[in-house]
């Protein structure tokens, strides 16, 4: 690892050759008490806000002050194709073609939706395969379909673990439950980027061997938009769900996106929950016809959406557009890496990673677990004006992204963090 050195000058300098080092400015970073800024690294749970987000917020307030209703039409960005407006933007962030991709409803909601359309158990494959770590909204998504189905979740759930001693998932493991259960199994449903490891999945392998067997397969993409290349078009999976308040900076609670592979873009008999905004845009208002649904994924909408919550989603990808995912992901590769190669100078009896090294296996994020700490040392990481993460029992999440961390961040942090584990023990 001789490309990273441990002294502030070393920050510094990658900071001053950062091609995308402008985009920090355009981001409001939280301020402490005393007036500096927060060391931010909790991208990975709620986005920054872009400077730009209160402006065209502003546009639409202020339409609607002026049209009311006929803001639909007439505002400056007219609400009725809004949605349409965020598709192209979007759809190059996830790697996936425009009919693929729509902005609607948030992430547990879309989950369920998909789920109601993939999810179809028959005869004797009624199974689900999820990760035993999965974020808990998804295992209870996931249970609740089951359910639903008059079915049992401790018969019909797969959830798969890692080996004793391990914390990430093991390809080939997942592949053996694929291969031996597969007849069984009617949707695999994994977290593509796993909140909790940071372990980032070869969609395009598991979605081959699960099609291989005649499975579902879906993701939940919330820790992968934005921060990884996802390439959902060509993963050939059957549908993806993510927000956009993560790496996406759309703010707290906003909307999600769903995927649905083009394959099925044009299936009018595929079941699904139906609502007026997935109906035939030319003969939505005639409001008497029997659902016609819009080719592809735009037929899942229900409800007309809320424009403010998109106007905040449209600045943002904006600024995606920008920087493209290209470059962010080179800038957040080294990112992370040195965020790794400092941690480890604190020594393996002190530190471990469980994110995967491997940085093809993961994003932004690392997992650092401390040895015999509790929330206490975590508080007093706090205390040195960092926010991150931390997950019971042990472990602090930290994702420095590229658009607003910098170097000079990850080593704050590192030095925040030798600091409080030195008063902690
Ligand atoms: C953040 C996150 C959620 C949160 O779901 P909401 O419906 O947006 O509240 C669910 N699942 C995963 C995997 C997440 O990372």
């Amino acid at each position: 690892m001789a490309k990273y050195s441990t002294g502030l000058a070393f920050a510094k300098k990658m900071d001053k050759a950062d091609p995308l080092k402008g985009f920090r400015k355009r981001f409001h970073l939280p301020k402490q008490k005393n007036g500096k800024p927060y060391i931010y690294l909790c991208g990975n749970s709620l986005g920054l806000q872009p400077k730009d987000t209160a402006a065209a917020l502003q546009q639409e307030l202020v339409d609607w002050q002026n049209f009311g209703v006929e803001g639909h039409f007439h505002a400056k960005n007219p609400w009725m194709p809004y949605h349409e407006f965020l598709t192209k933007a979007m759809a190059k962030v996830v790697g996936a073609k425009p009919i693929e991709v729509v902005v609607m409803n948030t992430l547990t909601v879309n989950l369920h939706l998909m789920m109601v359309s993939f999810y179809r158990p028959k005869g004797k494959r009624k199974k689900i395969v999820i990760e035993a770590d999965a974020f808990p909204s998804d295992k209870y998504a996931v249970e609740s379909q089951i359910k639903h189905h008059g079915l049992d979740p401790k018969k019909c759930l797969i959830e798969l673990k890692a080996r004793e001693g391990e914390e990430c998932l093991r390809e080939e493991d997942i592949k053996k439950v694929i291969d031996e259960q597969g007849d069984n199994i009617a949707l695999i449903m994994l977290g593509n980027t796993n909140y909790y490891t940071g372990q980032f999945f070869d969609m395009k392998k598991i979605t081959e061997w699960g099609h291989a067997k005649g499975c579902m397969v879906g993701f939940d993409c919330a820790h992968g938009a934005g921060n990884v290349e996802l390439k959902l078009h060509d993963s050939g999976c059957d549908f993806a769900v993510w927000c956009t308040y993560k790496y996406l900076n759309s703010g707290p609670g906003s909307l999600g996106g769903a995927f649905i592979h083009e394959r099925h873009a044009h299936d009018k008999d595929l079941p699904r929950f139906a609502g007026w905004w997935g109906h035939n845009k030319k003969t939505r208002f005639k409001m008497r016809d029997g659902f016609d649904p819009i080719p592809g994924v735009e037929s899942w909408q229900l409800s007309n959406p809320p424009i403010l919550s998109m106007a905040a989603i449209w600045a943002s990808l904006k600024i995606y557009e920008e920087a493209g995912m290209k470059k962010l992901r080179k800038k957040a590769t080294l990112l992370t890496g040195y965020l790794e190669f400092l941690v480890n100078q604190l020594g393996e009896d002190t530190v471990k990673i469980i994110t995967p090294a491997d940085p093809k296996q993961r994003g932004c994020q690392l997992s650092i677990q401390v040895k015999n700490a509790d929330k206490k040392l975590f508080d007093l990481v706090t205390k040195e004006g960092v926010i991150a993460d931390w997950r019971e029992p042990d472990v602090i999440r930290i994702a420095p992204v590229p658009l607003y961390n910098s170097f000079e961040d990850v080593y704050r942090f590192s030095k925040s963090l030798e600091k409080a584990i030195k008063k902690f023990s």
